[in-house]
């Protein structure tokens, strides 16, 4: 099994260096992959740190020169790469797409994510998915994978926090700006095992989700599973329709930078924030507090739970016993659930 583990890795790499030698040298690549990071706003060097590529449209550009190489065939088949359907045919799996490969923490290529190049609005859903990853296989497991760890850790450590996004695009974006600690779990939503990789590095993750109904949601479950984790999680919140990529292409790299410092809050004023509007109404606002009280109960650590009771007391006006209660009520409930 290690002796296929590496074997994989050897041809994973080679398709890495396969598809960004296509993106730089070959034409289509130039004129199609190329000039779509380039109106992306992605500089030489950025497609360089990413090793981002392109694969032809052609139906198996990329297994014959792998064939011709001396990989067999299986291999290309167990890395994700080819798709066969009997024994004369086969096609590559990712064809006319832009290529984001997908590193280990040590910098080996383990997988691929792959986008078309434009989204046809005349198809609504689109006939074919914006972004195509590698199936999960013996040196992938997308839930144990954080995009962009490989580039991010050391900044992650020095800066003792971790930004985390929902796409690619927005981690490269961020890193390009200098923004360099920034992951994205990809194609899967955040996993406590991506958690647990981040706590090797800092104790603070600060959640940086598109500004979309679905953003805010991913968000508000991201918190729990963070706080559960025991780790620290703030919240930067995107005006609707912007993620990190596109509003940094809005405003430039410093106001990114400054919007960073000066909007990133504590959850509790996050989820208050959303509830905003709302809290005229006192049944509303009961709700939303006993939100909070439920987000807080997850904390293991009592002290950081008190600081936050006496948070939400001040914040929104609440008995501090109220809490407790309603605190004590969720465990006693959830005790008896198991
Ligand atoms: P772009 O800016 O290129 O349009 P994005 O990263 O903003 O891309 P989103 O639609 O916000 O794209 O999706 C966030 C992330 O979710 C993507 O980066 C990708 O990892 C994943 N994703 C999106 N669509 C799909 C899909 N159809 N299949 C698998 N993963 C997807
Ligand atoms: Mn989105
Ligand atoms: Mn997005
Ligand atoms: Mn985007």
């Amino acid at each position: 099994a290690q002796n296929e583990r590496e074997s994989l890795m050897i041809v994973l790499g080679f398709a890495a260096r396969y598809y960004q030698e296509t993106l730089k040298n070959h034409e289509e690549g130039r004129s199609i992959g190329l000039s779509y990071f380039r109106e992306r706003g992605f500089t030489e060097a950025t497609l360089e740190a990413f090793d981002l590529g392109y694969s032809l449209e052609a139906w198996s550009a990329f297994t014959d020169a792998a064939l011709k190489k001396g990989y067999q065939l299986e291999l290309l088949e167990k890395a994700g790469l080819t798709i066969r359907k009997d024994e004369n045919k086969r096609y590559d799996r990712f064809r006319g797409r832009v290529i984001f490969p997908i590193h280990n923490v040590s910098g080996k290529v383990i997988a691929f994510g792959a986008r078309i190049l434009r989204t046809d609005p005349s198809k609504p859903g689109g006939a074919q998915p914006k972004y195509l990853n590698s199936p999960e296989t013996e040196v992938y497991n997308k839930s144990k994978v954080l995009y962009g760890l490989y580039q991010a850790k050391q900044a992650i450590r020095q800066h003792d926090v971790c930004y985390l996004v929902e796409g690619y695009t927005d981690v490269i974006s961020m890193h390009q700006a200098g923004v360099s600690n920034a992951v994205a779990s990809s194609g899967t939503s955040l996993t406590e095992e991506q958690i647990r990789l981040i706590s090797r590095y800092t104790q603070n993750i600060t959640v940086l989700y598109d500004g979309d109904p679905a953003g805010i949601k991913a968000s508000l479950r991201g918190i729990d599973m963070i706080l559960e984790a025991g780790l620290n999680v703030r919240v930067v919140n995107f005006p609707n329709g912007d993620d990190p990529d596109s509003y940094l292409r809005r405003v430039g790299n410093a106001a990114f930078k400054e919007y960073l410092q000066k909007s990133t809050v504590d959850f509790i004023t996050f989820k208050a924030s959303l509830l905003a509007a709302d809290t005229h109404d006192p049944f509303r606002k009961a709700e939303v507090i006993r939100e909070m009280v439920e987000s807080i109960t997850r904390i293991h650590d009592p002290i950081k739970r008190s600081v936050l009771f006496r948070q939400v007391s001040n914040m929104l006006e609440v008995e501090e016993d109220a809490l407790l209660a309603e605190s004590n009520r969720i465990r006693l409930q959830q005790a008896r659930k198991e």
